[in-house]
Formats: C-alpha cells, sequence, structure tokens
C-alpha cells in the first residue's frame, strides 16, 4: 500500500485528544501526580507513541503490567519514573533495576528476587508494597503484611531497595457505592498507617484506577493511575459517559468495504447461515474479522457506519472478514466502513461494540490486532 492508498483496515489514534484526556485526568485529581498505564500496548493504541504524548501533556508516571513491556518503553527512550508490577519468579529484575524501573512487590518471594537482584547490580531498587486490600488478586493479605514490611524495613536498612510506594487496587470501583470500596479505602489506610508506624516513608501512595479517579476524590492519596479514561473511555456505563468527564475516544477504527453485490432475497449469509436477507439486497463485506480482534460474539449484532447509515453485522465474523447487508445501498467498493470512533460523526463507540459482543470496552480496543496498523494523528 503506498501512503496515499485506502489502507485495508487502519486504527487511527488521535494523540491530540490523550493530551487532553491527561489534562483533564489532571485536573480531576489536581492534588496527585498521574500514572498513564500504558500496559497491553496501551490497550491497543500503541504503548510508545501514547506513553510519549502522555509524559508530554502531564503525566508524571508510566505504568505497565509486565517488566517486559517497561523495559521495551525504556529501550524506546521513554525517560521518568516507570513502574511494573506483573512479576514472576526468574523475572528480569536486575535488567528492571537497572533501567531504573520501579517494582512492585507483593510478598516475601519477590522481595528475595529483587534484593538478589539489587545486590548483583550494584544499586538500590525502588519498590512499592503492594496490599490486597480486598481485591483478593494480587498483594499482600493484611495477616502477612507485618512480616513484609519488616522484611522490607531490612532489606532497606542493607542498603538494597528503597521503599517508595505503598499501594493498593480496587476489585469495583467501577460500581459507584459498591460497599466493598469503602471497605478497601478503609484498609489500605490502616496498612499505610502501619508502614508508617513502623518507619516505611514513601514517596507515593496509591489506590485510585479511573473509576477512582473520576468518582472518588478521596482515593486519589499522592497518584492516580489511569488506564482506559486516559483513551477517551468510560470505566462502565454505571460510572457515566466519556464526555461526562471531558474525556474524548481516542482510537477509531475502519476498513475499506472489499466488494459491494447484489443478492436476491434467502440468501444466507457467512458460515453457518445465521442471516439470510429478508428481501433482494446489497451486501457490503468489511475486510477485518476476528484475527483483528474484532469479537466474534458480536456476529449478528455489532454495528458498522457505511454510508451515513448505522449497519448491522449480517451472520458470523468469521477471521479476516465479515458483511453487513446494505439494504440496497450502493456505496463503491473501497468506501469507508467505520466500527467505533468518537461517536460524534455518526459512528458507534467502542462500548456499542461491547454491548454487541457482551463484554467492556477495555477489552474491545486491547484486543485490535497487529494486522491493523495504528495511523497517528
Ligand atoms: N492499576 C493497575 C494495577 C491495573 O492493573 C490497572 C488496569 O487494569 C490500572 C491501574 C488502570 O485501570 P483503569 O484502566 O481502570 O484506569
Amino acid at each position: 500500500h503506498p501512503p496515499s492508498a485506502p489502507l485495508r483496515a487502519r486504527a487511527e489514534i488521535d494523540l491530540a485528544a490523550l493530551r487532553a484526556n491527561v489534562r483533564a485526568l489532571r485536573a480531576h485529581a489536581p492534588k496527585a501526580q498521574l500514572m498513564a498505564v500504558v500496559k497491553s500496548d496501551a490497550y491497543g493504541h500503541g504503548a510508545v507513541p501514547c506513553a510519549r504524548a502522555a509524559l508530554e501533556a502531564g503525566a508524571a508516571w508510566l505504568g505497565t503490567a509486565t517488566p517486559e513491556e517497561a523495559l521495551a518503553l525504556r529501550a524506546a527512550g521513554l525517560p521518568g519514573r516507570l513502574m511494573c508490577w506483573l512479576w514472576t519468579p526468574g523475572g528480569p529484575w536486575q535488567e528492571a533495576v537497572e533501567a531504573d524501573v520501579d517494582v512492585s512487590v507483593s510478598g516475601l518471594w519477590a522481595l528475595r528476587e529483587v534484593t538478589g537482584a539489587a545486590a548483583r547490580a550494584g544499586v538500590r531498587a525502588r519498590v512499592h508494597l503492594k496490599a490486597d486490600t480486598g481485591l483478593g488478586r494480587s498483594g499482600c493479605q493484611p495477616h502477612d503484611w507485618p512480616e513484609l514490611v519488616a522484611a522490607a524495613l531490612r532489606a532497606e536498612a542493607d542498603g538494597l531497595i528503597r521503599v517508595v510506594g505503598l499501594w493498593s487496587h480496587f476489585a469495583c470501583a467501577d460500581e459507584p457505592g459498591h460497599p466493598s470500596v469503602a471497605a478497601q479505602l478503609t484498609r489500605f489506610r490502616e496498612m499505610v498507617a502501619h508502614a508508617e508506624e513502623r518507619g516505611v516513608r514513601p514517596e507515593v501512595r496509591h489506590i485510585a484506577n479511573s473509576p477512582a479517579t473520576l468518582t472518588l476524590p478521596e482515593a486519589h492519596f499522592d497518584l492516580v493511575r489511569t488506564g482506559i479514561s486516559l483513551y477517551g473511555i468510560s470505566p462502565s456505563p454505571e460510572v457515566g459517559t466519556p464526555a461526562d468527564f471531558g474525556l474524548r475516544p481516542v482510537m477509531t477504527l475502519s476498513a475499506s468495504l472489499a466488494l459491494v453485490k447484489h443478492v436476491p432475497g434467502g440468501h444466507g449469509v457467512s458460515y453457518g447461515h445465521h442471516y439470510t436477507t429478508p428481501g433482494a439486497t446489497t451486501l457490503g463485506l468489511v475486510p477485518v474479522g476476528y484475527a483483528d480482534g474484532i469479537p466474534r460474539h458480536a456476529s449478528g449484532t455489532g454495528p458498522v457506519l457505511v454510508a451515513g447509515k448505522w449497519r448491522t453485522v449480517a451472520g458470523r465474523i468469521a477471521m479476516d472478514q465479515f458483511v453487513v447487508d446494505l439494504g440496497g445501498d450502493e456505496p463503491p467498493v473501497g468506501a469507508r466502513a467505520v466500527l467505533f470512533g468518537p461517536g460524534d460523526a455518526g459512528e458507534p463507540t467502542a462500548e456499542d461494540w461491547a454491548k454487541a459482543a457482551g463484554t467492556i470496552a477495555y477489552e474491545v480496543v486491547t484486543r485490535i490486532g497487529t494486522r491493523v496498523p495504528r495511523v497517528y494523528t
């Protein structure tokens, strides 16, 4: 494809919108620093360009799940505070410490790994102790916390680590009013107080994800970790719409129609013939499928804007393509089919696809595959 030719499919990434979202989020949490969560290739938007744009717009920190993601950002030249939290035994602890990556520690095994790496590297590792305040995923249980804190303080006294963060993560912040949110906040305060009473002096205490950043100021502490909202998507319909918070969706996914043709009524469409044309009509072939991350669960339900109207996926979404019933309209081959975008040009949103597929918008954008070129605007 020469640069001027229409692409089979493209995910346009509006970095100006991302920068504006960073500024909006900072205004929602004015007393806290902001961490741009750019794990999973920035939720499908492209980690390096999004990380760079977020730092330009005032994010002080970057966050990833895996250390490999963090090291890739360093290799691309991204500066500043960078934290990762999904560690396994034998992971690249030493590389992370040497690359100035902050690491999360949820238990004694991880503390042993990081102190060993720091000793070998000859540098102090920056550690965030993670408390399980109720999510039940990673993090240290309250009954194991005193032992972890004591061991971390010994490693600090030995010059191997510095405990720079105390942190946790919410289970239900996207359901405003859920009783677990207040319970987690109380437990977080208690666990922070215990650590500080024993002599831990963290630079940052942090628990807020996007929904807590948008709806729960008492959870902001020193740092908020925003992912989905950075990309202009609301954490859940219960929290609100992106526009309610001054956020704008960053990704627009579109494809060029690969075929437009007339078919008679009663014609089966796509594998399994789950759609049959109700009468003579035109069909459009949209050349993206589940290999590109289009959720197959949206077969028969996913919305697409073609020639000014919403069309619905007709029959099954296949690996590389699906069909829409154009109802007799005859847009030219190559016409743009917009699956989702900000929504203000009449196109569906990632939330609409999430609803159609029975999932969350996080999954819709994150799964858009590497076969779809990202085009940065
Ligand atoms: N913090 C941690 C530890 C996470 O795993 C995530 C993402 O799931 C986030 C923050 C960002 O969450 P959100 O995308 O809801 O802002």
